[in-house]
């Protein structure tokens, strides 16, 4: 059966756009899929992170899956550090991948800024590190907000050319099963991964700029909505986001260069289930006076009862840190066969 592989990085506060682009689409692909969920901790000290806030936000963001309602015991949630083979997985992977793969990345270019001789050598090879996540599980369906297809075509790429270069030993091993390539199907050892990209919220924009994604690393707090934020401050941010002075449009169409409308509307119909059409038959012709109270107390309503079960959960940290753990041991049990069959592919002696 194809497996489900997605993570969060534990780099701060945790946000609308992961959860609507993200955590919850996890939830209803647990009906019918194994899903393996990451805190990928190794992927968040690419930039720099304190110790103690880098601890705590692990913990945090295993909260707030189970909070959003992951099921640990029918699904495996773990953090990525304990579960080694990851990063071994990785290092092949860095000898697989290109450089000039790396430099096309835009994630890289926007974080490393404008003086790249300065940002680690890990954000550079993040990427690597992501195929190394999905496909030590050689997981095929990874749910992701639209920021992250970039990096799943790559993990595309390096299973492509891993498949291709080590063709004849895999077949030698006989390690080779089908793999789907476009109409072709030829065999190989790792499957190529697919992009799960859907519904009206694959991209949460800044609440103060409707040409940036909201981001956990934004230094600006009223750029997101926080999921441990209170209603207060839910509504102040809202009432703050930045708008046009326009009425909300009757058609779709009418969102076309009004990126902060469209967010905002966006962001209603994933809270509320519906599309954009939807909402905008019900609030075309009226002014963001009327809309932004409304969306307020939607994303209270919803995010209320998580931010409460969040704080729940965190009371109890021992707790938590056995669930990664017993979580990480059942990880490790797929991981580690891919591994030995990769290291026996490539040439390592492993026996
Ligand atoms: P950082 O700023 O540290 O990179 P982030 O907010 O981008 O943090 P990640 O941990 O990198 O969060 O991403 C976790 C998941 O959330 C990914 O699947 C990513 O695509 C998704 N995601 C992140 N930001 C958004 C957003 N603004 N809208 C929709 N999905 C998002
Ligand atoms: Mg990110």
């Amino acid at each position: 059966p194809p497996l489900v592989f997605s993570g969060v990085q534990p780099t701060g506060n945790l946000h609308l756009g992961n959860y609507l682009g993200a955590i919850r689409r996890w939830v209803a692909l647990q009906e019918a899929n194994r899903c393996l969920f990451c805190v990928v901790d190794l992927h968040a000290i690419t930039v720099w992170q304190e110790p103690d806030s880098l601890e705590r936000s692990i913990r945090e963001v295993a909260a707030a899956f189970i909070a959003s309602g992951i099921d640990t015991t029918a699904h495996v949630l773990f953090n990525q550090s304990r579960v080694p083979e990851h990063a071994e997985l990785a290092w092949i992977f860095n000898c697989v991948a290109r450089l000039g793969w790396m430099e096309r990345m835009t994630q890289f270019k926007e974080k490393a800024g404008r003086d790249r001789e300065r940002a680690s050598l890990g954000l550079f090879a993040y990427p690597s590190l992501m195929a190394a996540d999905i496909l030590a599980y050689r997981a095929t369906m990874v749910p992701v907000g639209e920021d992250q297809k970039q990096h799943i075509e790559l993990t595309r790429d390096i299973a492509a050319k891993f498949n291709h270069d080590y063709s004849l030993r895999v077949a030698a091993l006989g390690l080779g099963r089908p793999i789907a390539m476009g109409e072709e199907v030829v065999q190989g050892y790792f499957p190529l991964a697919e992009p799960l990209i859907e519904g009206p919220a694959t991209r949460v924009m800044s609440l103060k700029d409707g040409a940036k994604k909201m981001s956990k690393s934004d230094p600006s707090d009223l750029s997101r909505i926080n999921l441990t934020d209170d209603p207060e401050t839910i509504a102040r941010k809202i009432r703050k986001a930045k708008t046009d002075p326009d009425a909300l449009p009757t058609e779709i169409d009418g969102l076309k260069g009004r990126p902060e409308a469209d967010n905002l509307v966006g962001i209603f119909a994933a809270l509320a289930d519906r599309s954009k059409a939807e909402v905008l038959a019900e609030y075309g012709g009226r002014p963001f006076s009327e809309f932004k109270p409304a969306l307020a107390d939607l994303a209270v309503e919803k995010l209320g009862p998580i931010a409460g079960e969040m704080r729940r959960i965190m009371a109890d940290p021992a707790e938590i840190d056995r669930t990664l753990r017993d979580g990480a041991e059942r990880a490790r049990e797929i991981a580690s066969a891919t591994l030995s069959d990769v290291k026996r592919i490539v040439g390592l002696l492993n026996n």
